[in-house]
């Protein structure tokens, strides 16, 4: 391995701490504990897991954490009368509901239904139209999770080629929004795309958000170029159980100049920057300065 090894799990670490500080600093000088509201629906065992470890989280960081856990059965209109619910609770400056939803609930429905203003998720379409526009807004967690990894290690990203794969709108094309923001020349690439792999050689920064376990080898990889590996897949590997992204780390850090691992990559930074986007929410409901650094 010739690249260098982007430590997730500690940055995750400081940036959970720069949160902790403003948080008690928050509360010592104004009063204000910023508050996050998850809600699950439905017994999705990864979901569970999730919003436990955000839960303990933040906690942690010394915000107020509130937990609701609805039935898989739960209709629409409870749903959203609880969102209606914390939208109007100012203890509360974080929404955030658990996906993937039950089949019948309307998720588009559901999400547009935040308070944008608390949706710490970003994925409200007034700020999916903020972030294209290039306004303030709230940003989706894993891509800003993402930017910050970037910026800590390469500094300025302005003029650089980055190549994102992968289009969804939970990662692929908000990802590609904040590199665009930072001056990057970006190419998304996705399913379609011809010869992918020299579309990737191209890349200064390679993101690969794809959901397909070690698709991206080193033959992908332009020699010294960061990469940035979104992917979770759980698979089964000579009779055990293991966590993989969409990289193969070992032949692409052999070519890369810097890479994330799965796991302990982007995965903790995500939580990190919820409970960032949190904090900021709390900021911006009381008038007050955002924390600089936390946001995109
Ligand atoms: P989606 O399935 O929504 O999107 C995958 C994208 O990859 C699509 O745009 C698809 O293209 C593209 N794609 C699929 N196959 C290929 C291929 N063979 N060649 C080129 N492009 C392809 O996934 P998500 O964006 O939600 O997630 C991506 C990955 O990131 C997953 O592994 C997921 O588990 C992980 N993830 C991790 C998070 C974290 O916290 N670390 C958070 C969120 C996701 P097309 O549109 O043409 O079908």
């Amino acid at each position: 391995m010739t690249a260098v090894c982007i430590d997730g799990k500690a940055f995750a670490a400081k940036v959970r701490a720069q949160v902790a500080q403003h948080v008690a600093k928050l509360q010592e000088e104004q009063g204000i504990k910023p508050g996050l509201a998850v809600v699950l629906v439905g017994e999705d065992p990864a979901s569970a897991v999730y919003v436990a470890s955000k839960g303990k989280m933040t906690v942690e960081v010394g915000m107020t954490s509130i937990e609701h856990k609805l039935s898989a059965d739960t209709s629409e209109e409870t749903l959203l009368s609880l969102i209606d619910q914390l939208n109007k609770d100012p203890e509360i400056h974080g929404i955030l509901v658990q996906l993937p939803l039950p089949s019948h609930l309307n998720s588009e429905l559901v999400i547009n239904s935040i308070d944008p203003a608390k949706d710490v998720d970003g994925f409200h379409i007034s700020n999916v139209g903020l972030l294209g526009t290039g306004q303030k807004s709230m940003v989706p967690c894993t891509p800003l999770g993402c930017l910050m990894m970037l910026r800590d290690h390469l500094g300025s990203l302005s003029g650089l080629h980055a190549v994102v794969v992968g289009r969804s709108n939970i990662v692929g094309k908000p990802m590609a929004q904040l590199l665009l923001g930072d001056s990057c020349t970006v190419t998304i690439v996705h399913s379609r795309t011809k010869d992918l792999p020299a579309m990737c050689r191209s890349a200064d920064i390679l993101v690969a958000a794809v959901g397909r376990p070690e698709m991206i080898t080193g033959d992908y990889v332009k020699p010294g170029a960061t990469v940035i590996d979104v992917g979770i897949n759980r698979i089964e590997r000579d009779g055990k159980k293991k966590l993989v992204g969409d990289v193969e780390f070992a032949s692409a850090a052999a070519v890369a100049g810097a890479i994330t691992p799965v796991p302990g990559g982007v995965g903790p930074m995500t939580i990190a920057c919820l409970l960032a986007n949190t904090l900021t929410a709390c900021c911006r409901a009381n008038g007050l300065p955002e924390p600089e650094g936390l946001t995109a």
